[in-house]
């Protein structure tokens, strides 16, 4: 391989430099499985949240929280892409997916207890979760247990999970939208589905990138891809979500654009449960969403 090659021929500092590191990183990997599998015995994992807002006459209102997992390991706490994808390597990712999947549902049926009576749930899931054949029992037991309306809940999925889609997943996806808990394309824009194909999975909501809303509205390209999906989502009949957004610029772009729904660190970025519900007023706006605001900006 190429790293190997340009080390070989650097010399040999260069080339037992390079063992050592590959003996580092296979040690660490090795370090990282065991003391993952580990983790929700002792405790480790921990949701934060994110609100996801309705963009209502120029003002943002709270209609759902996404949760996105942490692990809170020798200290520090760990983002998921660093340890989703070892999770998915050694199936793992089945027993943590459905511990979020309780904890997320329980912890919005406790707000919804609290006033917040119609915010929903949004909880990402991994391809290995949906080929378990009895995932939509277990879907099931966890609605029941908490007590939070399927209508409440949206479940995230990616279009590579898609594009990888066999008869049990796309009978799963079925059952699962006949039970009325909605559906979720994330990051869309981003892998490689086909236009046509969306149209055979039972969708109902659209997630567009945070990569093409970054651009906007300055980069023409951006803003013309960013209206392209928000007009594709609402000619397939979808509700699209913005993500990543973080500028009062962003905000005034997909409100002109007709998007409706938006997340991102310029409303607030994903924090602990008790953080995120001293933000929480009576009429289901954040004080702190103010800020993207253009009357608030000044
Ligand atoms: P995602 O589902 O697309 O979640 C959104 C990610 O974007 C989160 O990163 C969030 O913190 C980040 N984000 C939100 N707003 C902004 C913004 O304005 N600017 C920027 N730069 N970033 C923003 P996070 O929490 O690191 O999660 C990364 C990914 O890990 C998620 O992407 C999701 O694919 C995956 N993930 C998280 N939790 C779970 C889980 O419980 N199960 C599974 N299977 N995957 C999960
Ligand atoms: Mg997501
Ligand atoms: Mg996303
Ligand atoms: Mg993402």
């Amino acid at each position: 391989d190429l790293a190997l090659y340009r080390a070989k021929n650097a010399g040999k500092d260069q080339f037992s430099l390079y063992f050592d590191d590959l003996r580092g990183s296979a040690q660490r990997r090795l370090d990282l499985e065991s003391a993952l599998s580990q983790a929700v015995a002792r405790d480790e994992y921990v949701l934060h949240y994110q609100p996801i807002c309705r963009l209502e006459n120029g003002r943002p209102y709270l209609v759902g929280v996404e949760a996105l997992l942490r692990w809170q390991h020798d200290g520090q706490l760990i983002g998921p892409q660093e340890f989703i994808p070892i999770l998915e390597e050694s199936r793992e990712i089945v027993r943590v997916g459905e511990w979020v999947l309780r904890e997320a549902c329980h912890q919005v049926r406790c707000w919804q207890l609290l006033g917040q009576t119609q915010l929903y749930c949004s909880v990402n899931l991994s391809i290995r979760q949906l080929q378990q054949p009895d995932f939509t029992d277990r879907l099931i037991a966890i609605l029941d247990e908490t007590g939070l309306a399927p209508s409440r809940l949206v479940l995230e999925i990616t279009e590579t999970l898609l594009m990888q889609h066999s008869d049990t997943v796309m009978a799963t996806l079925q059952q699962i939208a006949d039970l009325g808990v909605r559906l979720a394309l994330d990051d869309f824009g981003t892998g490689y589905c086909s236009l046509g194909y969306l149209k055979r999975f039972p969708l109902h909501l659209l997630k567009v990138d945070r990569s093409f809303i970054a651009g906007v509205p300055e980069d023409a390209d951006a803003a013309v891809i960013s209206r392209a999906i928000i007009g594709l989502g609402q000619s397939l009949g979808l509700e699209v979500i913005a993500e990543g957004v973080e500028r009062p610029e962003h905000m005034q772009f997909l409100i002109d654009a007709g998007c409706r729904y938006a997340q991102g660190y310029g409303f607030s970025r994903p924090k602990a449960a008790a953080d995120l519900q001293r933000s929480f007023s009576a009429e289901g706006c954040f004080e702190e969403l103010w800020c993207l605001l253009p009357d608030h900006a000044a």
